[in-house]
C-alpha cells in the first residue's frame, strides 16, 4: 500500500542537470513537475530552497564488491596486477563473517550515499561456510540507509583443482549456486519499476566459473526475467586464459555461453577489438567503466567512446574498494572524465558526458529507465552539491565545477522522495562507531 506524501518544490537551484531551471516538484517518490525559470508549481507544494545547490540526477553505481572495504590497501596485495592481487586476497576473503560483511556493506553504502549515489549494485561472489545469507545482509543494510539497490548473486565454482584461479575454500558447487540464485529471486527481487531492491545473477569471471554454470545461470536469468552481470575483458591475462582453456576470445566465450543479449552488463570491458565492440552494440549489452580500478591495477583503458558510438550502454562503477580503495562515485565521475578525455581528446569528452555515464548510462546498464534522469515520472532520486567549499571558490559554470573542481561529498541526497543525506551527513548513522567496528573487523580478517 502506498502512502501519499505532500509535494516538495526544490526551488530555483543554482544549476540543474536537466530542463528545469526553476527546480523540480517531487511527490510520492517521483518527479511530478519541472518548473521553468521564474515559474512556480501548478499545485501547492512545500518549498526547499535549492538556491545554493547544483542538482544532479542521483548517481548510479553499477559495479562494486562491498566486502572489499575490509581489505583496502592490503599490504600483500599492493602493487600487483589483477591475478596476483586476487591470489593474495582470496585466502583473506575466505574468512569473511556475517558481522564483518554487515560492517563492510554499511561502510560502502554510506560512502556511496555521501558521494551522491542513490542506486548501487553490488557483486558479492564470496560465500564461505556461515555466510550463506550474504545477500540478505546487504539488503538489510541498504534498507536501513534508504538507498536503492540491485544486488547481484555472484558465484565461483572453478577452483585451482580444476584449473581456475581461486582456492577451493572460496568456491561453491553449481547446483548450490543455482538453487540459491532462485531462492534469492523469490525472496528479494521486485520486478516493478521504481523498485527499491532487485536481484541480478553474476558468475564472477571466465577464470573462476565453469562453462556449465555460465550457461545455466543465463538460462535461469532469462526464465526469471532478471539481469546478468560478470567481469569480462578486464586484463590481457584473462584473454590468454580464455585462449588456452576455450580456444577463443573472452567475448566469443561469452557468446557461446548464451550471454550476448539485452539484459547483460559487463564490468570493465577493456580488451575488445573493433568488430567485438560492434557485436556488443548490436547485442545491446551494457558495460561498466571503472576508471580508478583499471588505472590502479594497470588493466588498460575501456574504449568508452567507441562503445557508445556502437550503441553500447556505458555506465560507471567504483569497483571493489580493494582495487580502488574508495567507494566515492562523484570522484569516479571525475576520474572517468580525465581518463577518457586524455585518451579520446577534448572534442570527444566533456564533463557532461562523464555525468551522463554515471546517471543515464548506468540506468541503462541495469535496465532502469525511470532512474538517472530529471524528468516527469522519473524517480525522485537527486544529488545536491553545494559549492561553498574552498575548492570551488571562483568557479564559473556550476555543473562543470562539480566534476572539474573535484566534488567529494554531496550536501543533500534524496532517494524515492526521502532525504537520506542532510548537511553532508546520514541522519542516525554514528560514523565514528561504524569506523571502529569496521576497523576491528578488518584487523580480525587480516589476522592469519
Ligand atoms: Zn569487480
Amino acid at each position: 500500500m502506498s502512502q501519499t506524501s505532500s509535494a516538495i518544490w526544490l526551488r530555483d537551484p543554482l544549476a540543474l542537470l536537466g530542463d528545469a531551471p526553476g527546480g523540480v516538484v517531487v511527490q510520492d517518490g517521483r518527479i511530478t513537475e519541472l518548473v521553468p525559470a521564474g515559474g512556480a508549481p501548478s499545485q501547492p507544494a512545500a518549498v526547499f530552497d535549492a538556491s545554493r545547490h547544483v542538482v544532479l540526477p542521483g548517481l548510479i553505481n553499477t559495479h562494486h564488491h562491498f566486502y572489499q572495504t575490509l581489505t583496502r590497501c592490503f599490504p600483500a596485495a599492493l602493487d600487483k596486477p589483477l591475478f596476483g592481487w586476487l591470489q593474495a586476497l582470496y585466502p583473506v576473503w575466505a574468512r569473511l563473517t556475517p558481522d564483518a560483511l554487515d560492517a563492510a556493506a554499511t561502510v560502502a553504502l554510506a560512502e556511496l550515499l555521501l558521494s551522491g549515489c542513490t542506486t548501487t549494485t553490488d557483486h558479492h561472489y564470496v560465500f564461505p561456510a556461515g555466510l550463506e545469507d550474504a545477500i540478505a545482509i546487504e539488503a538489510q543494510a541498504a534498507r536501513r540507509l534508504g538507498i536503492r539497490a540491485v544486488f547481484t548473486r555472484g558465484s565461483m565454482d572453478l577452483s585451482q583443482r580444476d584449473g581456475g584461479l581461486p582456492p577451493d575454500s572460496v568456491v561453491q558447487d553449481a547446483d548450490t549456486i543455482l538453487a540459491d540464485s532462485e531462492r534469492l529471486i523469490d525472496l528479494l527481487h521486485d520486478p516493478a519499476p521504481h523498485a527499491m531492491l532487485q536481484i541480478a545473477l553474476a558468475p564472477c569471471s571466465p577464470f573462476t566459473v565453469t562453462t556449465r554454470l555460465m550457461r545455466e545461470t543465463a538460462a535461469l536469468a532469462e526464465r526469471r526475467g532478471v539481469r546478468l552481470h560478470t567481469h569480462l575483458a578486464e586484463t590481457e591475462d584473462e584473454a590468454v586464459f580464455c585462449q588456452d582453456r576455450f580456444g577463443c576470445s573472452p567475448l566469443d566465450y561469452l557468446d557461446d555461453c548464451g550471454w550476448l543479449r539485452l539484459g547483460t552488463w559487463l564490468a570493465h570491458g577493456i580488451h575488445f577489438s573493433a568488430p567485438e565492440i560492434a557485436r556488443l552494440g548490436r547485442a545491446r549489452v551494457g558495460v561498466t567503466h571503472c576508471p580508478c580500478s583499471n588505472q590502479l591495477l594497470a588493466s588498460g583503458t575501456c574504449p568508452v567512446c567507441a562503445m557508445e558510438a556502437a550503441g553500447v550502454a556505458v555506465g560507471l562503477g567504483v569497483d571493489g574498494s580493494a582495487s580502488n580503495d574508495a567507494s566515492n562515485l562523484i570522484q569516479e565521475v571525475r576520474a572517468a572524465f580525465l581518463l577518457q578525455r586524455g585518451v579520446n581528446g577534448i572534442a570527444a569528452v566533456s564533463h557532461r558526458d562523464a555525468l551522463r555515464w554515471a546517471t543515464e548510462g548506468s540506468a541503462n546498464c541495469i535496465g532502469r529507465p525511470e532512474l538517472g534522469r530529471i524528468a516527469v515520472g522519473a524517480a525522485a532520486d537527486l544529488a545536491l552539491f553545494s559549492l561553498e567549499e574552498l575548492r570551488f571558490s571562483g568557479v564559473g559554470d556550476p555543473i562543470a565545477a562539480v566534476v572539474l573542481g573535484g566534488a567529494f561529498r554531496a550536501d543533500r541526497v534524496m532517494v524515492a522522495g526521502r532525504w537520506v543525506v542532510e548537511d553532508g551527513r546520514i541522519p542516525g548513522l554514528d560514523v565514528g562507531a561504524l569506523i571502529r567496528r569496521h576497523r576491528m573487523a578488518a584487523l580480525e580478517l587480516a589476522r592469519d
